[in-house]
């Protein structure tokens, strides 16, 4: 059968495919005739025989399908290939087994039509029995292709669905992971059991668009609804396919309740720097790294600029407000810094404003990215005020400083000088007691007694004075030691009236303390000696110990004596204020004011807590050092 003899009919209700398929075979040396649809391809054949049909399966009216069988009872003998726009494999297997030849996918290459039209002419001529061979040959073919997809499909990530009629008749597992159901749960159930009711209007009228072969966007964002009750966010993109010969709906869902749940975090974070952003009390700017200008600011900014609004900052550079022959340097400092040397960097600058009139600021720099550019972040603040009462305060307590060492000073000075005149006050008295030993009256005596008293206890307040004095004057780096060694010094220091008095002194385990040793012994020293003088008629009692507060150690010095009323427990610790006269307990007034001047050199305190007649215990902290 040679090619002119051949006769071709291409049945399509698409114009320019039959116009330029016809052409085509025309120019192989093929007989055509067209025909526009179903019917009038059944009209031809009726009229004509053909040796090769080209059927299209999807027009309007009679489909290829439909048509087919009538076309092979009136012309068992022509051979009948199948095109279709759609993979459709049920449907091109449909086809071979109502006696389709053979199907060709559109849009077709002609080459590949070419091919197809001359292999079927040659079977026509070799074999009627190949119809069923090629059947046969086709379906295996299409199996395997199948198979390969089915596979694919199965282990899609995403699910994928197929929809007729609204009922679900395919489900791939990913699909049913999605919505909690299994696919056997799934198939033959309305889809719309799925769709979160909000979201089912949007969904139908899509699907009513594409079948009525509208394009509306196949991709598009919707809820289902999980078999727990969770609403599910998820990306669908549905798209037409035939199956078993009908139209549906292919569906590829993509679960997004995770991406959402980033999304809405992000904003909310956003949302969150953006409200400190604008309520903070500090100035903000993010300022380009390259052009120096301003890419956001808060209001405080603004209004630190003098300018109305934020957008009169924004484009602009930053520090304006400043003197032009300050800011330039200011804002390289703080931007270039940062660049080159730190994430973040807070610096203090004392500048000019553009009215001349002078400004602290502080400004804290850190390097961000923002939209999607190199930037730094500045918070400035005014602390003109800061600095003014931080300057009023260092120079008052320089003053305090002053003050007090000039005092240290006079006490020293004094107390060192009086004891010349004390000392030749005291050698003449006892000239006088030496040389009229039993030439004075007993009255005489008594005076120059009373006189050596007296010249005795200014001694003491003068050497308890110095002692005072010294506390700052002569005072040691601290070192660590144990106390119970000091409390052992101390005490082995007040043996002789430990004995006199048959005092008992006990002592836990004491901690190590950071401490100038000496002056500790001291305070140690004081408080036993004040424990044993100020006794009751039966001996002395008296406990050391210390417990751990939260960041020092409090010492406690528990004794049975005299006791303190309540309403002398502060003033005991002022200079020279005793409670008794001299005759019933000697003293100066000065041991505790000692004691708590050292304790304060150590950034502790010190405090008496007592009962009349009961004891008395005094407490004081020394700072921890981490020693124990
Ligand atoms: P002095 O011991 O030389 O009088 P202090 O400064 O050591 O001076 O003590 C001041 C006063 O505090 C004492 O005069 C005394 O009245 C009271 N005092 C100190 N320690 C005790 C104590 N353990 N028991 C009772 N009273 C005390």
């Amino acid at each position: 059968m040679s090619k002119a003899k051949a006769s071709i009919l291409v049945v399509d209700d698409e114009e320019q495919i039959r116009t330029i398929v016809s052409r085509r075979l025309q120019e192989d040396g093929y007989t055509c005739v067209q025909a526009p649809n179903g019917s009038a391809a059944l009209n031809t054949v009726s009229t004509q025989t053909f040796d090769v049909v080209l059927l299209d399966i999807k027009m309007p009216g009679p489909s290829g399908i439909e048509v087919l069988p009538q076309i092979i009872a009136q012309s068992p003998e022509t051979c009948v290939i199948m095109a279709t726009a759609i993979v459709d494999t049920q449907t091109a297997i449909e086809a071979m087994k109502l006696g389709a030849y053979d199907y060709i996918t559109k849009p077709f290459d002609l080459d590949d039509l070419g091919m197809i039209i001359e292999k079927a002419l040659l079977r026509k001529r070799s074999s009627c029995d190949h119809g069923s061979d090629r059947v046969r040959e086709v379906e295996e073919a299409l199996q395997e292709s199948e198979d390969k997809y089915r596979e694919v499909v199965e282990r899609a990530s995403d699910g994928i669905a197929i929809v007729q009629d609204l009922i679900i008749k395919y489900a791939n597992p990913r699909s049913s992971a999605i919505i909690g159901y299994s696919p056997q749960e799934l198939i033959d159930t309305p889809m719309p059991n799925y769709i979160h009711p909000n979201e089912l209007q949007k969904i139908l009228k899509k699907y009513k668009r594409r079948l009525a072969g509208e394009n509306p966007d196949s991709i598009y964002e919707t809820k289902l609804i999980h078999k727990n009750g969770d609403i599910i966010d998820v990306e669908m993109n549905a798209g037409l396919i035939h199956y078993e010969g009908r139209p549906a709906d292919l569906v590829i869902v993509r679960d997004i309740s995770e991406r959402k749940k980033t999304a809405e975090a992000l904003k909310q974070s956003e949302q969150n720097y953006k409200t400190l952003f604008e309520s903070t009390l500090d100035s903000l700017v993010v300022v380009n790294a390259i052009t120096k200008k301003a890419m956001l600011c808060n209001q405080n900014f603004a209004n630190l600029c003098r300018a109305d609004s934020i957008d009169q900052v924004i484009g602009h550079h930053v520090f304006d407000f400043l003197h032009p022959d300050e800011r330039d340097h200011i804002l390289t400092t703080v931007i270039d810094d940062i660049l080159d040397n730190c994430q973040r960097k807070i610096l203090d600058f004392h500048t000019r404003k553009k009215d001349g009139n002078e400004i602290w600021i502080s400004a804290v720099g850190t390097r961000i990215k923002y939209h999607g550019e190199t930037a730094v972040l500045i918070s400035v603040r005014d602390i003109t005020e800061r600095k003014q009462v931080d300057g009023e305060l260092k120079h008052t307590v320089t003053e305090l400083e002053r003050s007090n060492a000039d005092l240290e000073q006079f006490a020293y000075i004094a107390s060192h000088d009086l004891q010349e005149p004390l000392r030749v006050a005291a050698n003449y008295i006892e000239l006088l007691q030496r040389r009229y030993k039993g030439k004075l009256d007993d009255d005489a005596n008594d005076f120059i007694g009373y006189a050596v008293n007296s010249i005795e206890r200014m001694f003491n307040l003068i050497d308890d004075l110095l002692e005072y004095s010294r506390v700052s004057r002569y005072a040691k780096p601290f070192t660590t030691v144990s106390s119970n060694s000091l409390v052992n010094q101390a005490i082995s220091n007040l043996k002789a009236s430990i004995d006199d008095s048959n005092a008992t002194i006990t002592q836990d385990k004491l901690p190590n303390v950071t401490c100038d040793e000496s002056q500790l012994i001291q305070v140690f020293q004081n408080l036993l000696s004040n424990a044993i003088k100020f006794r009751r008629k039966e001996s002395p009692h008296i406990h050391i110990s210390a417990e751990r507060t939260d960041s020092a150690w409090q010492f406690s010095i528990q004794d049975n004596g005299i006791g303190i009323k309540s309403e002398h427990l502060d003033r005991i610790f002022i200079m020279f204020k005793r409670l008794y006269k001299q005759e019933e307990y000697p003293g100066t007034g000065v041991g505790l004011a000692i004691c708590k001047k050292i304790i304060e050199r150590h950034g502790g305190r010190i405090w008496v807590e007592s009962e009349p007649d009961k004891g008395s215990t005094f407490y004081f902290t020394i700072p921890d050092k981490g020693n124990v």
